[in-house]
């Protein structure tokens, strides 16, 4: 369900809170269900045989210990209560020191690097003396509990002991029903005490079950029910007419009016400084947002109304941050379609020059990247995620091609991948690099959610605007902007990071 889920609802959250809310949340709704409510109903089953037999026994002394038990339950009543929200804050509090430190983790290399390990431990213990405080409020309530549970079993005992041997000494009992009395009131009030005793854990499981309910209120973007539409085939035709977007209802408007249309088979390049919109415009394509006003067709169809697995089966995405899962190579390839043939995925990993630097291992394709990874260079990642697109055999690709520079080589290989990728199928790249963008059919050129301009490398050039300002002042300035593999590096180094685009 949680995977169902839009993009929206993922990027409002944390990674490891959801973790908290899948693994922990519904650990104690197994609690509930596996010991907790199994005990609880044998237990109330008893009680009301015990309860028949009682009555039968001695009605004065059973009416007693029911007033006595009344009074426990409304005393307990009270007290989960006062637990409920208290271990609803519990499982909140857990799931964001588990989001803040599988965030910390994850950046170990940015903690490191900033020397914050100190910073963060401090952050976690801050957390974990969050849950104590929680832990203690919760001790306070159930000790009560006890206590409670303790003074009515030792007033109801004395109690049932006075008037049984009242009822002896007047003869209307012998000491023999008194004693069968005694042994079946534990089945009576045995159950009680147990309900005081998993009480707790049961107020926690449903705190449990109610996060875990707002979790699956939310609705799966598939479930809309305007989309209908099942793609059989996709040609890739990409339009989009006059489209506004925001990610927020109130929020700045990202795109402002982006009409554009993309034929079969043709690679559009979008450029233009950092914060356009352009990653915008491709999160569209993906289907991963819906406009606010205007449509984005495919194939002639409104990407609102069509059933999206039918969708994204024909979407292949190769993303600046290449994520790798942590598995082998072969399995990271086959990511994408995992009953290929073994002969397939060599291929695919020939194409996109995978084998260059994998055959080199002692494992070959079998070499273990580790999470995320992290065993392989910024370029060979890239190059594992061209096998995967290429295996995945997309009639609409999306390209956000990394900013960072690699060394000629691997850069020409890159670029070799990319090409056998990108040829006869709809292209959308977020491009960086002159030779992308020269190879491009048009070119879009994104300012402030604008198209400002649109055209080839020549004619934007030849139209001596925009694209050709940021051409100029970039191609003279930066060795590696603009340049196309092999080319020889001109004046000084381009800065490291995200600025590396024609701005
Ligand atoms: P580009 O790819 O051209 O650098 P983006 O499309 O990523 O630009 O971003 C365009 C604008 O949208 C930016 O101002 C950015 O702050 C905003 N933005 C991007 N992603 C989100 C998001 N998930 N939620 C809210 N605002 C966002």
């Amino acid at each position: 369900h949680v995977g169902r889920l839009p993009v929206a609802f993922h990027d409002a959250k944390k990674t490891g809170e959801l973790v908290s809310r899948i693994m922990s949340d519904v650990e104690g709704i197994r609690n509930l269900i596996g010991t907790g409510l199994v005990e609880l109903a044998g237990g109330l089953l008893t009680a009301a045989l015990a309860f028949v037999v009682l009555m039968w026994l001695s009605p004065p002394m059973t009416l007693l210990t029911v007033g006595c038990l009344g009074a426990f339950g409304v005393v307990l009543f009270q007290g989960l209560r006062v637990l409920r929200p208290i271990f609803r804050q519990r499982g909140e509090i857990y799931a964001d020191v588990t989001g803040r430190l599988t965030e910390s983790l994850g950046g170990v290399r940015v903690v490191k690097g900033y020397h914050a390990e100190a910073r963060e431990a401090a952050v976690f213990a801050g957390g974990v003396r969050r849950i104590l405080d929680n832990v203690f409020r919760t001790l306070g309530t159930t000790s009560l509990l006890s206590l409670a549970s303790t003074v009515l079993l030792g007033v109801g005992g004395a109690a049932v002991m006075f008037l049984g041997a009242r009822e002896i000494l007047a003869g209307r009992m012998t000491v023999g029903e008194f004693f069968t009395y005694t042994m079946v009131l534990g089945f009576l009030v045995g159950p009680f005490f147990q309900i005081a005793g998993i009480g707790s854990q049961l107020t926690e499981a449903l705190a449990g079950l109610e996060r875990t309910r707002d979790v699956l209120r939310e609705r799966p973007e598939d479930e809309d029910p305007r989309r209908t539409v099942s793609l059989s085939e996709v040609r890739g035709d990409v339009e989009f007419e006059d489209v506004r977007f925001s990610y927020t209802e109130e929020g700045e408007p990202v795109l402002r009016g982006v009409s554009l249309q993309s034929r079969p088979g043709t690679a559009t390049a979008l450029v233009g400084p950092s914060g356009a919109g352009k990653s915008t415009i491709i999160g569209l394509v993906c289907a991963f947002h819906s406009p606010q006003s205007g449509r984005v067709l495919v194939d002639g169809v409104d990407l609102t109304t069509v059933r999206l697995d039918s969708y994204r089966r024909r979407l292949g995405v190769v993303l600046q941050e290449t994520f790798l899962f942590d598995g082998s190579i072969r399995e990271n390839v086959a990511f994408a379609r995992p009953e290929a043939r073994g002969e397939e995925i060599e291929e695919a990993c020939r194409l996109a020059h995978v084998g260059e630097f994998a055959l080199d291992f002692a494992d070959g394709y079998d070499t273990i990247v580790g999470e995320r990874g992290v065993r392989l260079s910024g370029g060979q990642r890239q190059r594992v995620a061209i096998a995967r697109a290429i295996l995945a055999d997309p009639r609409i690709l999306i390209l956000d091609e990394a900013t960072s520079s690699l060394d000629s080589e691997s850069e020409a290989l890159i670029q070799e991948g990319l090409a056998w990728l990108m040829g006869g199928r709809t292209t959308f790249v977020i491009a960086h690099r002159l030779s992308t963008i020269r190879r491009a059919d048009q070119i879009l050129v994104v300012e402030k959610g604008e198209i400002v301009e649109r055209g080839t490398h020549g004619e934007l050039l030849d139209a001596a605007g925009r694209y050709h300002a940021m051409y100029t002042t970039q191609h003279g300035l930066t060795s590696n902007l603009f340049l196309a593999p092999g080319e020889e590096a001109r004046g000084a180094p381009g800065k490291e990071g995200e600025d590396r685009q024609p701005a």
